[in-house]
């Protein structure tokens, strides 16, 4: 998602240094001390304009929440979310998911959540998908061990592509719906996206997959 760009954004996004984190690469292996408290940490890469995490923080107050987002025009309408919602439990970050091993060190987070991630359909772009291998090795080297990610996406080729990605990884496939809004599933917090796309008739795929370390 990238909306029309936003000048201002930069500046608006460092007049909040309690809700968007200001050289994150200084908390690595010590993210205590941003949230000051030790209460797991689960981050959504690709937050968006962050619904998701501001309703997940609301409802966990016990967990620590981490919005990323790699564009500056997007990230700052979640600020605007968090600044009304002013949880003490929820930060945003402003990167791109490549660098999240220079601001997270092996076990700083507890759960990764990924939504409705760009699907690259060309496969000269698969690895830009962000389940790709590369990046599995990424979330690997800053969750704790046996770590999961939850995902969910309305697009069924990125679903599929995904799956595949986990199990040759030799991820644990935990739960997996093909069919989110008609399943037995209790408590989803939709996103902005799955908003957008279920009231249009499509299907939302969801799972839970686990690192094996
Ligand atoms: N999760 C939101 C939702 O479900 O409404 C937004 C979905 S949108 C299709 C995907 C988001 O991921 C975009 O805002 C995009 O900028 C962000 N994104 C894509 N690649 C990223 C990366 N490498 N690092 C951080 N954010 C990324």
């Amino acid at each position: 998602m990238r909306l029309r760009n936003k000048p201002w954004a930069k500046d608006r996004l460092e007049s909040y240094p309690q809700y968007v984190v200001a050289k994150p690469e200084s908390y690595k292996g010590n993210w205590t001390e941003v949230f000051g408290n030790d209460q797991p940490i689960h981050i959504e890469i690709g937050t968006g304009k962050g619904r998701f995490i501001t309703e997940m923080a609301k409802a966990n107050p016990h967990i620590n929440y981490i919005g990323i987002e790699v564009y500056k025009s997007v990230i700052v309408i979640a600020l605007d979310r968090l600044i009304e919602e002013d949880l003490p439990n929820l930060r945003l970050m402003n990167v791109n998911a490549v660098e999240l091993q220079n601001y997270f060190a092996k076990g700083d987070v507890d759960q990764v959540y990924l939504n409705f991630s760009d699907p690259w359909p060309k496969t000269r772009h698969e690895k830009r998908r962000l389940t790709y291998k590369t990046f599995l090795s990424i979330y690997e080297n800053i969750l704790v061990d046996n770590g999961e990610i939850h995902f969910k996406t309305d697009n069924q080729g990125l679903f599929e592509f995904s799956l595949r990605s986990f199990s040759e990884y030799g991820m644990l496939l935990k739960y997996v719906s093909l069919d989110l809004h008609n399943s037995s599933y209790e408590g989803n917090i939709m996103t902005e996206y799955e908003e957008k796309f279920s009231s249009k008739g499509f299907r939302i795929y969801r799972c839970e997959v686990q690192f094996q370390k």
